[in-house]
């Protein structure tokens, strides 16, 4: 199988301008940019914890498995570059195909978000056992002029800021994930951002890291918080308001931002991405997660949300 799978990758997989040594041989072999460091991220998605096979198109579990780790990326205001793919297959495949034709479907579902963001899929590794489908991207990218992103630059009196809508992703987003690369580079490249970060384990809890790392406190106005469709449809269903869904549900894969106040008001005003950029709250000595009602009442916020 694994040979059949390889040759099926020498193939299919696109040529890249940075890609000098593809599948094929005993490690891959990347030009590098002169300029930029070199940011790397692996994520690992398994069945029955990330997806269920049985109940989802595999193209759709390939596209989470590169997804998840351009968000990442993305997080970092990283330029992706490549990826490499590892596959532990169900020894007699899954959602109705053999262990080779899996792959193949994974591989579908990995490819065009792949050419979307100029990823090289350099290489991997393909295994089969007795056990459920799992599939661990690591995906290499580089820093711009501006340098890394990172969660640790925000300070008290900097503004909060998301991008999209938040909550129910379980509908649907949390497969069909879409990886703010462009908007990162963007607002990282033409703002000065102070920290920053992907949403992948709910709002609340990942504000309450982005706090931590940098050492001070995130007061969010729950008013302001962007409520997605999804969430609102989830609440009608399961009795749970809008609003803790946007809090608690995890794998929204935006951003979450920070930056001074005059910067973050100039953003919002200029709304300069396809998805709008909302401010929710603001950093405060105080460390923890708070909430800022409309009198300016600070009370403290429990960091729900989705612990893998
Ligand atoms: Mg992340």
């Amino acid at each position: 199988m694994e040979l059949e799978l390889v040759r099926w990758l020498s193939d299919n997989l696109p040529s890249h301008p940075l890609l000098r040594i593809g599948i094929g041989d005993d490690a891959a072999v990347l030009r590098w940019p002169r300029d930029g460091e070199l940011v790397v991220t692996t994520d690992a998605i398994t069945d029955q914890v990330d997806f269920l096979l049985a109940e989802t198109d595999p193209r759709l579990v390939g596209h989470k498995a590169l997804g998840v780790n351009l968000s990442d990326l993305a997080a970092m205001a990283a330029e992706p570059v490549a990826a490499v793919v590892s596959l532990v297959l169900p020894r007699n495949g899954g959602a109705g195909f053999d262990a080779k034709g899996l792959a193949v479907e994974l591989y579908h579902g990995m490819l065009p978000l792949a050419e979307r963001f100029g990823v090289a899929i350099a290489g991997g590794d393909t295994n089969s056992w007795d056990g459920p489908l799992a599939i661990s991207v690591t995906a290499f990218g580089r820093t711009t002029e501006r340098g890394p992103l990172r969660r640790s630059g925000a300070k008290a009196g900097d503004a909060v800021l998301v991008t999209g809508a938040l909550g129910g992703s379980i509908l649907g987003r949390h497969l069909s994930v879409e990886p703010r690369v462009r908007e990162a580079l963007l607002l990282n490249e033409r703002y000065q951002l102070s920290a920053g970060m992907d949403i992948s384990d709910g709002l609340a809890l990942d504000a309450s890291r982005l706090a931590a790392a940098s050492g001070c406190g995130v007061a969010l106005r729950l008013e302001t918080i962007p409520v997605s469709d999804d969430a609102r449809r989830l609440a009608e269903r399961d009795g749970r308001s809008p609003l803790e869904h946007a809090l608690g549900d995890g794998e929204d894969f935006e951003l979450l931002f920070t930056a001074a106040l005059d910067v973050a008001e100039q953003m919002v005003r200029e709304q300069p991405l396809d998805v709008p950029v909302t401010i929710i709250g603001e950093c405060v000595a105080e460390p923890g997660l708070w909430r800022r009602d409309t009198n300016g009442v600070l009370t403290s916020l429990e960091a729900s949300g989705f612990r893998h």
